[in-house]
């Protein structure tokens, strides 16, 4: 993976590509004490595969950067190599470079390109009228973390697959791919939480929406660890604001609703209707949709 000339050379086939970058790095996006090297290495190329899942596209190439403290083992660095191959085997991703450097924290950067077979979905496309759905579940990443945390592994099935969700979320290509030939007006990724991603897809289309919190789809790990663990977080909280669900959320028009449930449903990923595009505010229920202070935000911090 890491030998060959001084640049990959890619072959261009078509005449738009997607191109998008992301890094993750340690005790801000994961932390060595729940997750595996192996886990990091997967977890650097699915998000990046989720950001062109996003487009309506598909992964194509990367190259990948590694920045390792001194006082890493050989074995954590072999790891993540396994968990990135993994990742690339699965979402047929080429890792065409790479490169490594010293660092104080564990990190890995990954820059891909990708492809669509139409056109790109855009975040700018919603139109009023627009059913605004949401595919899989909510809030099982953030219910994976916390059952983490707590030490609650092994023990029930519908946590374990939220803490599976956590440390190697699966990006919706398929389900990208599908939505872009149906139609979708508009789409964008759960990576920071649906109420943020909300507000940025709908801001982006200068639009509104009337959004129903009692229709969002949550994980049904979420209800498990309710009744398991005391303090836990309430499930429509981490629905809306637990983030890296890596979910699509889109706008389609109306009549086209079904069509899309049908077809992704024969692939195995449920489609839920949890809104309406509108022209005037932003609207959660009763509670107007908060911007940029609401859920994941990278500078601040957890
Ligand atoms: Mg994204």
């Amino acid at each position: 993976m890491w030998v060959g000339d001084d640049a990959a050379v890619i072959r261009v086939a078509r005449d738009k590509m997607l191109f998008a970058t992301d890094a993750i790095v340690e005790n801000v996006d994961f932390d060595l004490a729940y997750a595996s090297g192996a886990d990091i290495g997967y977890r650097a190329l699915a998000v990046n595969a989720s950001d062109m899942a996003a487009m309506g596209g598909f992964p194509f190439h990367a190259v990948v950067t590694v920045g390792l403290r001194p006082d890493m083992e050989l074995a954590t660095f072999a790891s993540v190599l396994d968990g990135l191959a993994d990742a690339a085997t699965e979402m047929r991703i080429a890792v065409v470079g790479g490169d490594i450097s010293r660092a104080s924290e564990l990190w890995v950067s990954v820059a891909m390109t990708g492809a669509t077979d139409g056109d790109p979905v855009l975040r700018t496309g919603a139109r009023v009228g627009d059913a605004i759905c949401v595919t899989g579940s909510l809030g099982g990443s953030a219910g994976g973390l916390f059952a983490l945390q707590k030490e609650i592994r092994g023990r029930d099935h519908a946590i374990d697959e939220m803490i599976r969700r956590h440390l190697r979320p699966r990006p919706r290509i398929k389900e990208g791919l599908r939505l872009a030939s149906l139609g979708a007006t508009s789409m964008i990724d759960v990576s920071d939480g649906f109420a943020l991603d909300l507000w940025r897809l709908l801001t982006a289309s200068q639009v509104g929406c009337i959004v129903e919190p009692a229709t969002i789809p949550r994980d049904p790990g979420l209800e498990e660890l309710e009744m398991m663990v005391a303090d836990s977080p309430a499930p429509l909280d981490l629905a809306l604001a637990g983030g890296e669900d890596f979910e699509l959320l889109f706008t389609i028009h109306r009549d086209r609703y079904q069509e899309a449930k049908m077809i992704l449903g024969e692939i195995g990923c449920p489609v839920t209707a949890v809104g309406e595009v509108t022209p005037g505010e932003k609207r959660l229920g009763d509670t107007p949709l908060q911007g940029e202070d609401q859920g994941w935000d990278h500078l601040r911090g957890r």
